[in-house]
């Protein structure tokens, strides 16, 4: 049986990960899988329930029975319904990202989410960004992507991103939350954030995301020559 391809797209938060990997499903025509929304309904979930975030027990029990759902529409990002409610804008919020790096070095629970990721594999071909896809989820993806840029850049993208949704933010503590998750998510011991071994790495600080794109399509279109 043919594999079904994956193209993973990893990196720290606020890189632009999310906005490449939909624009290259959407390109295409494969499935996206954002896989922070699903540690995020986590830490949304554990909100609303009032779990503590170092309630082990409690959190797989939540992760094992976490109704989500993710409805996409071509070329905007996908809504995530939690429980049957559209919780999408919620999820954005830095208290969610922040709580969502807080349970995410559980290992119980990161082994709990492991299969409905890899659920999402399906034809003609999957786009997965986070932050272990292309290390632990899809460890066989033939082409992996890790993105970075330093956290200025990265609190000045969320920001703008914010804005436009609505949100209210301040751009100092973005880039102090940005940096303490950065030093989370790279410190844990259970899937760190580090690239792959054989993942392209591409700086992202002085780049548009439309040059992304263009550089990853041309990547993309040669390994498929
Ligand atoms: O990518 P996003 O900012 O939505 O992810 C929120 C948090 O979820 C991250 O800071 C990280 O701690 C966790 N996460 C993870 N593994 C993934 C995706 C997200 O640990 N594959």
């Amino acid at each position: 049986m043919k594999t079904i391809p994956v193209i993973t797209v990893d990196g720290p938060s606020g890189v632009g990960k999310g906005t490449l990997a939909s624009l290259l499903s959407n390109y295409l025509g494969w499935h996206l899988l954002d896989s922070g929304a699903i540690y995020r309904a986590i830490a949304l979930k554990a909100l609303k329930t009032e779990t503590d975030s170092k309630d082990i027990e409690t959190l797989v029990k939540l992760a094992g029975e976490l109704d989500l759902s993710f409805q996409s529409i071509p070329g905007e990002p996908a809504s995530v319904f939690l429980d049957g409610e559209n919780v999408s804008n919620e999820l954005r919020t830095e208290t969610c990202g922040a709580v969502a790096s807080q349970i995410a070095p559980i290992a119980e629970v990161r082994a709990a989410l492991l299969q409905r990721q890899k659920d999402f594999r399906q034809a003609p071909g999957l786009v997965a960004d986070g932050r272990d896809m292309g290390t632990v989820v899809f460890h066989d993806a033939p082409i992996k992507f890790f993105l970075t840029a330093s956290a200025e850049e990265r609190a000045k993208r969320r920001y703008k991103q914010l804005k436009n949704k609505g949100v209210d933010a301040n751009i100092r503590a973005l880039e102090n939350e940005i940096a303490a998750r950065d030093e989370r998510d790279s410190n844990r011991k259970v899937s760190p954030l580090v690239p792959a071994e054989d993942a392209i790495i591409i700086d992202t600080s002085d780049m548009s995301i439309n040059e992304v794109f263009q550089y990853c399509l041309k990547i993309i279109k040669k390994t498929s020559e």
